[in-house]
C-alpha cells in the first residue's frame, strides 16, 4: 500500500513538472494534479525558478473563436481527441500528450505558439462543459470549436476565411497550413 502511494505520488510530480515546464498556471496544477497546494508551490519554484504568476484567469469562451486562436484550437483539440482515443489515458495525460504534439508540430512550422497550454485546459475544460463545441468547416471539413450558442450552420473556418487584415500574409499562412494538416 505504501509502496503503491510513493508510486502514485511519483506520477502525480512528473505530471505536474511537465505542466509546469509548459508554462501552465497554478490553477492548472491545483484542478489536476493530486498533490498538496504547498508542494505544487514548491515544484514550481523548483522547475520555473520562479514563483507563480498571481491573479485570476480571465479567459472567456470568445477568446477561442476568434481568427489566430481558433486555428491554433483547432489544432490542439484535434490532437487532443486523437490522444483520448487511447483507452484508459487520464485527462490530464491526454492533455499534457496533445499540448507536447501542438508544440512540436509548431517547431516544425516555424509558427509561434499561440495557445498557452493554460488556455489549453480552459479549451478542454469549456469543450467538456459544452460551451465550446467542436463543428466541421463547410468548406474544408476540418474540425473547430464554436461557443454554445454561436451559428453554426455554413460556417466557414479561419483558415478557408480569412480576414482582411490576415490578406497579405494569405499565401504563407496558407503555406504552414499545409504544413501543419
Ligand atoms: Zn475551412
Amino acid at each position: 500500500m505504501k509502496t503503491r502511494s510513493l508510486v502514485g505520488e511519483a506520477h502525480e510530480v512528473q505530471r505536474a513538472v511537465a505542466l509546469i515546464r509548459f508554462g501552465a498556471r497554478l490553477q492548472v496544477l491545483e484542478g489536476e494534479i493530486n498533490l498538496s497546494r504547498e508542494r505544487l508551490l514548491r515544484l514550481y519554484r523548483e522547475v520555473a525558478g520562479k514563483s507563480p504568476a498571481k491573479g485570476m484567469l480571465p479567459f472567456s469562451t470568445d477568446w477561442f473563436t476568434t481568427w489566430q486562436p481558433s486555428i491554433h484550437s483547432a489544432l490542439f483539440f484535434n490532437m487532443y481527441k486523437t490522444v483520448s482515443k487511447a483507452s484508459g489515458i487520464e485527462r490530464v495525460d491526454a492533455l499534457i500528450r496533445a499540448y507536447g504534439l501542438y508544440r512540436e508540430h509548431l517547431a516544425l512550422a516555424g509558427l509561434p505558439e499561440v495557445l498557452s497550454i493554460t488556455r489549453a485546459w480552459r479549451l478542454v475544460k469549456f469543450h467538456d462543459s459544452g460551451m465550446l463545441e467542436t463543428v466541421p468547416c463547410t468548406q474544408c471539413g476540418g474540425s473547430f470549436l464554436l461557443q454554445q450558442y454561436d451559428l453554426k450552420r455554413h460556417f466557414v473556418c479561419g483558415l478557408c476565411d480569412m480576414p482582411a487584415r490576415a490578406g497579405k500574409t494569405r499565401a504563407a499562412a496558407a503555406e504552414r497550413a499545409a504544413a501543419l494538416a
